[in-house]
């Protein structure tokens, strides 16, 4: 994986830092990173070897996890909650790339969990990804973009405050357990004790002392349109003419701005990728405040 570049940028009058995540590839952002593990070992597991995974039928994990699949002629089940008639017959988004890339993607109709369902049809070989890829193996994309950041620091003479959303807070946590630069974050999915408890879920008896939560300045719901969100989306492609995802830069944006002025050292945003996932956004947003 080729380093992405570190651009400097104006928000809202507030200049900061961002690392390009974006940018690293069809699979791209923080999955790239949580999946780099998968990536350099995928000579350890066999063509067509099942990859099982779970979450939303709109989740940037089910693209990227697709294109893994696609790329490595390996297999990706994903079990999903049941999906609508509507987007059976309009696939859209992540779910109508998943398909693309033959996806197997399948409905739980079960009274299980979508966990619970999706362990279920493990078989031997088949390796088991929890919902957005939030394993032990994701720690090693993670250490790799710390040591990054450390190199591209010095060769800027900068010393940063990290800041990236989390969702199961696995990318933020991996990260402040390498970086040598503080880390903070927000919660996009649930509260700061719901990230805090999947975090430790995940690494038992984890160090928080170098990952900093910050409250948003808004309240919202998890993928629920929100104008302030949309505009700013809007502001950051007008004023950097960088596109950033809805879901969780938009809250993590909104953030870092009410906060800007806590920060001891020039901020460096790291940038979560994803992208696809907004044009199913934008649908969302258009259908329910008309065209902006
Ligand atoms: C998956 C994802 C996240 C959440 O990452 P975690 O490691 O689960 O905290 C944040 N932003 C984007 C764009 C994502 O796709």
């Amino acid at each position: 994986m080729q380093d992405s570049i570190i651009q400097k940028i104006t928000l809202e009058g507030f200049e900061f830092y961002v690392k390009r995540d974006d940018t690293l590839g069809l699979i791209n952002g923080n999955k790239a990173r949580k999946l780099y593990y998968f990536l350099q070992n995928k000579a350890l597991y066999k063509p067509n070897t099942r990859f099982v995974s779970f979450g939303s039928t709109q989740s940037n994990a089910l693209a990227a996890l697709s294109d893994f699949a696609k790329q490595n002629d390996f297999k990706l089940l994903f079990i999903t909650p049941k999906i609508s008639n509507f987007l059976k017959e309009n696939p859209q988004g992540n779910f109508a790339y998943a398909l693309k890339n033959q996806a197997c993607i399948i409905e739980n109709t079960s009274n299980l969990s979508l966990e619970q369902k999706a362990l279920s049809l493990l078989e031997k070989d088949d390796v088991f990804i929890p919902c957005g890829v939030a394993c032990k193996e994701a720690e090693l994309g993670l250490q790799k973009l710390a040591e990054e950041l450390k190199r591209q620091s010095e060769c800027l003479g900068l010393e940063f405050d990290l800041f990236l959303p989390s969702g199961t807070g696995t990318s933020a946590a991996f990260l402040a357990k390498h970086s040598c630069f503080k880390v903070f974050s927000c919660a996009c999915v649930g509260d700061k004790a719901y990230v805090k408890a999947q975090i430790t879920k995940l690494i038992p008896h984890y160090d928080f002392s170098n990952l900093f939560f910050l409250e948003p300045p808004l309240k919202f719901h998890f993928a629920k349109p929100q104008k302030e969100l949309l505009s700013i989306y809007h502001k950051a492609l007008k004023q950097c003419k960088i596109e950033f995802d809805l879901l969780y830069d938009s809250v993590a944006l909104l953030t870092l701005l009410a906060y800007q002025k806590a920060f001891t050292k020039p901020v460096l945003y790291i940038h979560q990728g994803g992208l696809l996932g907004n044009k199913s956004m934008l649908e969302r947003y258009k259908h329910k405040f008309g065209s902006f």
